[in-house]
């Protein structure tokens, strides 16, 4: 793996080494923690890192502070600043995944403590998460948190003790993922990406209330399919209608646009990667990497023209 120089712990630049989280705080505890998963792509041709829907996911992390009863260190542009000052103070010229932590930073805290909630940021390289084209997957037999009791809409650390049953469970099985069902038999999302369909000539993808993380990947797609004028319907899925789908993909900021091949070893459509998932992949990827005019201002250029705020 290769390391950053600097991790932000709390607003400070502090070497990779050193930022560390004590094995007696109420995150470690408790899994007091909820995070963002981000992305910057590298433009090699124009020379510049953009940053991705950065606020939309901090908007998220405020959202998920806030039905976890944590209060926000920063808002949504305090966020933005210090990982753009990140980004630059590592001067990483190419594609990045960045974590940003906040957590109950508490000594030795109690089961009820909330405080004081501390910060941290990372930017790694990334290349592709999965080393494969296209995914072979489980229905899961474990069924995926719900709304009432560990809300999927948090992204909480503890939620990926679920994720990771599935996935664990799919790769002894000898599957690549899983798809986990709701308590109601319908389908949700795999354990770290939100699931498109492709019947009858439309994309169908469950919607935000069916016990599924408000993926930023997901909105995006959905405008960039409107856009190439095919119609994105949100709609329950039953687990029967994966084994007659047209295509069938994963989407995250990690996953991107993820074929699925199979499911329960039942053939997606030819078995093949499907054309409308190739197209759309290819928008997105023009897309996050800067080579399309970025009319929804969906782009962060982190080494030119953007203010670093002074914290
Ligand atoms: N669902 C889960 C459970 C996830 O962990 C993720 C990754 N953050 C997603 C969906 C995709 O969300 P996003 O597109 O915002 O990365």
């Amino acid at each position: 793996m290769i390391v950053p120089k600097y991790l932000l712990m709390n607003g400070e630049l502090t070497p990779y080494d050193d930022a560390r989280v004590h094995v007696l705080s109420t995150a470690f505890k408790y899994g007091a923690s909820v995070f963002e998963g981000l992305r910057a792509y590298w433009n090699e041709t124009q020379g510049e890192l953009y940053g991705f829907r950065l606020r939309e996911h901090f908007q998220r992390l405020v959202e998920s502070l806030r039905i976890c009863r944590m209060a926000s260190p920063l808002d949504v542009d305090g966020y933005t600043a210090d990982l753009v000052r990140l980004m630059r103070a590592n001067d990483l010229r190419e594609d990045l995944h960045m974590r940003v932590s906040a957590y109950v930073d508490e000594d030795d805290g109690g089961l009820a403590s909330f405080e004081p909630v501390s910060v941290a940021m990372a930017a790694l390289p990334m290349r592709r998460y999965f080393g494969k084209t296209g995914l072979h997957v489980q229905v899961s037999s474990w069924t995926r948190i719900s709304d009432n009791s560990m809300p999927p809409r948090v992204k909480a650390m503890p939620n990926y003790h679920n994720s990771r049953l599935a996935l664990l469970q799919a790769r002894a099985d000898g599957y690549d993922d899983a798809i986990l069902l709701s308590g109601a038999g319908k389908v949700t999302e795999g354990p770290g990406y939100c699931l498109f369909m492709l019947r009858g000539g439309k994309w169908v993808t469950p919607p935000v209330t069916s016990g599924i993380l408000e993926s930023i990947t997901r909105d995006s797609l959905m405008v960039l399919a409107a856009e190439a004028g095919l119609e994105v319907q949100e709609r329950e899925i039953d687990r029967t209608e994966l084994y007659v789908a047209d295509e069938l993909f994963f989407c995250g900021s990690a996953a991107e646009v993820t074929p699925i091949l199979s499911v329960d070893r039942i053939p997606v459509g030819s078995g093949e990667v499907g054309q409308r998932t190739q197209a759309l992949h290819a928008a997105f990827l023009a897309t996050v990497r800067g080579e399309t005019p970025d009319t929804k201002g969906w782009l962060t250029p982190v080494f030119a023209s953007v203010p670093v705020a002074a914290t």
